[in-house]
């Protein structure tokens, strides 16, 4: 048998990744763990976690994923980090080129989840970093008294403006509905907020600003009226694209990139499963994460039985 080819190998190392890992680890396949930048993934950019069963609070996701990491290494499958540039079919299984080198394995399980979605509108690319954020956890403590922007409605825009609370002097979601699509227990919490206000039926046209964020140039879209803000932030938060880059035409996706499996994480070339966000599925939390991982092991364990 070849010495070099695992049974299993796993890219990504969010809440997905690190369960596949504690399962692979488990069934005792020969693993790889790759991950590219750091291990946590996009929970980390959350501030706190209340949805996960058991476990809540302010911190609790860098000790949420210390936990999962522990015991995936306690199951014997430890993180390398390493980019993952391309996937192909190789001899018995599957080829992967990456930063460092190659890997061959029977399987592979692609956890490699999610980023959040740029708005693309007029002074974003060029102010991102100079008061445009996509991450409250780590840059709320340079908007001190600050009069701040968040835009977008779901659970990451609401989740994260209450965050800012602590730190901005107010914090506006700007929405392009009346309703909220996130979680009403958040909205709720939004809502008892002093500092946060609301602009509904509004979108984002233009952000503002020479050298940093100065306004936010906004439009009423019931009655097609424009008006500069002034602002000294503007968090975007409007939903998330899947990190599948390396797998498009190799694996079905849907359009916007998400890898499309059946119940068991089976994406669409044998042997190969995905799990987390980077999948299509209908709700992307931590614990669906962390249900798919299990799953994407337990399938990949019956693939190589
Ligand atoms: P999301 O749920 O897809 O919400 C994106 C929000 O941005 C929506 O309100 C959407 O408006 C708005 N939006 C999208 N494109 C826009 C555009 N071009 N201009 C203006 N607004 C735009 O995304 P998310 O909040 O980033 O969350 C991603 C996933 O992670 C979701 O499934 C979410 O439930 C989950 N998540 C869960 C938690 C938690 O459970 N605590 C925390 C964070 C994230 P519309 O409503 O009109 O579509």
């Amino acid at each position: 048998m070849d010495n070099n080819m695992h049974d299993l190998i796993i890219i990504g190392a969010g809440p997905a990744g690190l369960t596949a890992a504690l399962y692979a680890g488990r069934f005792r396949l020969k693993t790889v763990f790759l991950e590219k930048t750091g291990v946590g993934g996009q929970i980390l950019m959350s501030p706190t976690i209340d949805n996960f069963p058991g476990f809540a609070g302010a911190g609790a996701t860098q000790e949420l994923i210390d936990k999962f990491r522990k015991q995936a290494e306690d199951a014997g499958v430890a993180v390398v980090l390493d980019e993952v540039l391309s996937l192909k079919e190789g001899p018995g299984g599957y080829e992967l080129e990456t930063r460092q080198g190659r890997y061959s394995a029977r399987s592979v399980i692609i956890a490699t989840g999610a980023q959040p979605k740029r708005l693309g509108v007029e002074g974003e690319k060029r102010l991102t970093g100079r008061g445009v954020s996509y991450c409250a956890t780590c840059d709320a403590p340079f908007f001190k008294n600050k009069e701040i922007a968040v835009i977008g409605g779901g659970d990451r825009a609401i989740e994260e403006a209450i965050f800012l609370t602590s730190y901005a002097k107010t914090v506006t979601i700007v929405h392009r509905r009346q309703q909220l699509r996130a979680s009403k227990i958040l909205e709720e919490k939004a809502r008892q907020s002093p500092r946060i206000r609301f602009l509904f039926d509004t979108v984002a046209q233009e952000i503002t600003g020479k050298d940093r964020v100065e306004g936010l140039m906004v439009k009423n879209v019931a009655t097609g009226g424009t008006e500069l803000l002034d602002y000294q932030g503007v968090f975007v938060f409007v939903g998330i694209e899947p990190a599948t880059g390396f797998v498009r035409g190799f694996l079905d996706t849907d359009e916007a990139g998400f890898i499309l499996t059946d119940e068991n994480m089976q994406a669409s070339r044998k042997g190969i499963f995905a799990c987390g966000d980077c999948r299509k599925k209908g709700l992307y939390q931590v614990v669906t994460a962390c249900g798919d991982g299990a799953a994407a092991a337990a399938s990949a364990q019956r693939y190589l039985l």
